[in-house]
């Protein structure tokens, strides 16, 4: 089959990647000059189904309302005259119920995990390189508050059968020595010990040469601007330069794929979550990360991916505004100083944006659409790089018509 897939993040890589092992003639359409250029240019570099879970949980609302009058908050929204964000508002706080928190969070659980496997089999048969470590992530804990929901996560941990060990606060400098450098306090730890870091850019790059390599066309600087329907089918893909001609046609584009499929009249249930990393070269190894820190008091991570050291997080909901807000870079650079004051020389940090393509429950939504030779892979949210293997290896079963391994 001919497939055209749009979008060259890390899903639509790995769509085209699975696609293409299973013979397709596959062409992938992106507007930029390389591959992850967008959201998975420098996310936090986790690849963490231990994390994999909705942010539409019991009693989110409650906090996103007290967050939106702090400076200081991890997560703003900056309600807007736009109504797609108001219908996604309201579908992110019907979702928060604690019936649909468990639902939403097994899937996204079952799904990470097979993606985390699907990873590890694609890496063992390519060989890619992509500052790549197994040792595990802290989920650092700072006020007695927050150790309270450390135990209730552990709990939650153990019914899913994932392993992780629950750290006192003298256990902590054991996993992080650096975390001991200062004196600062802690109130625990969850170590989720086989979770993965990795950089998602270099990963996703190497995989659309390897995928150029066995026979893949990359139309990159290419446009995609509109779906073009004609007897109830997609019969091609506008361009500027061309109509482009396939069989089944995937949309990949991750936040941007609203408006294309806008375009086919569907409607997606996307909405842009903007957040902010910084990169920079670690000067100081004994002062920097081993591994991997999810800070549960700034909800910040940061991350080595080999000399580097990369911290990123915020959320703010302002449609697709790219103007980095002062205060969320603030926070950002004050919790990585204080937590790894000597790592790195951070006047010299690459600064960098990006918008999780997010759903309003947390699930991905993948497979056919209601045009039959349609398909999407999108919705990834916080959580692409950890489920993206999986997600398009389903993706590609679907499109086969096997029976995937997990459901979409
Ligand atoms: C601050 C931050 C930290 C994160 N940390 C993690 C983490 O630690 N672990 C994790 O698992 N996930 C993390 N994520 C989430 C993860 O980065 C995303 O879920 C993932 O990158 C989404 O990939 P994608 O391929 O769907 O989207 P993208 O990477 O945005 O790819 C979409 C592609 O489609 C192209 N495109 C769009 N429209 C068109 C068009 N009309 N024509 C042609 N091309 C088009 C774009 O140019 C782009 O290349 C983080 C995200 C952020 C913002």
């Amino acid at each position: 089959m001919r497939i055209i897939v749009i979008g060259a993040g890390v899903v639509g890589t790995t769509s085209a990647w699975y696609l293409l092992k299973d013979g397709h003639d596959v062409t992938v359409v992106e507007r930029n000059a390389h591959s992850a250029m967008e959201t998975s240019y420098a996310n936090a570099g986790g690849i963490c189904p231990g994390f994999a879970g909705p942010w539409a949980a019991p009693g989110m609302p409650w906090k996103a309302l007290r967050w939106l009058f702090q400076d200081s908050a991890p997560l703003k929204v900056r309600p807007r005259f736009d109504p797609a964000q108001w219908k996604w508002l309201a579908q992110f706080t019907a979702n928060c119920t604690r019936s649909r928190f468990a639902q939403n969070k097994a899937r996204m659980q079952a799904m990470a995990h097979y993606s985390k496997r699907c990873l590890t089999e694609l890496v063992e048969e390519t060989g890619i390189e992509y500052d790549a470590a197994h040792k595990g992530i802290l989920h650092l804990f700072t006020t007695d508050a927050e150790m309270t929901i450390g135990h209730a996560s552990s709990r939650v941990l153990t019914e899913m059968g994932i392993e992780h060990r629950l750290l006192q606060p003298s256990e902590i400098v054991q996993i992080e020595p650096a975390l001991g450098l200062r004196s600062q306090t802690f109130s625990g730890g969850i170590h989720l010990t086989t979770d993965e870091t990795g950089d998602c850019r270099l990963f996703t790059q190497a995989l659309a040469i390897l995928a150029e390599q066995r026979g893949a066309r990359f139309l990159y600087n290419t446009d995609a601007t509109r779906l073009l329907i004609k007897n109830g089918r997609i019969h091609g893909l506008e361009t500027p330069q061309e109509t482009l001609e396939a069989d089944a046609y995937v949309v990949a584009a991750g936040p941007f794929s609203r408006s294309l499929l806008a375009s086919a009249g569907l409607s997606a249930p996307i909405y842009p979550v903007k957040g902010y990393s910084l990169t920079c070269t670690i000067s100081d190894n004994q002062a920097a990360p081993v591994s991997c820190v999810m800070d549960e008091h700034s909800k910040v991570m940061i991350t080595r991916l080999g000399s580097r050291l990369r911290a990123a997080g915020m959320a703010e909901l302002a449609g697709f505004d790219p103007t980095p807000t002062p205060s969320a870079r603030r926070l950002l650079l004050e919790r990585v100083k204080t937590l790894f004051p000597n790592a790195s020389d951070y006047d010299k940090a690459e600064w960098w944006c990006g918008f999780r393509p997010m759903t309003p429950d947390g699930p991905a939504r993948l497979g056919q659409s209601v045009i039959d030779n349609l398909f999407i892979n999108i919705g990834h949210g916080s959580n692409g790089w950890t489920q993206a293997c999986g997600t398009s290896r389903v993706l590609a079963d679907l499109m086969a018509g096997r029976t995937p391994q997990v459901s979409a």
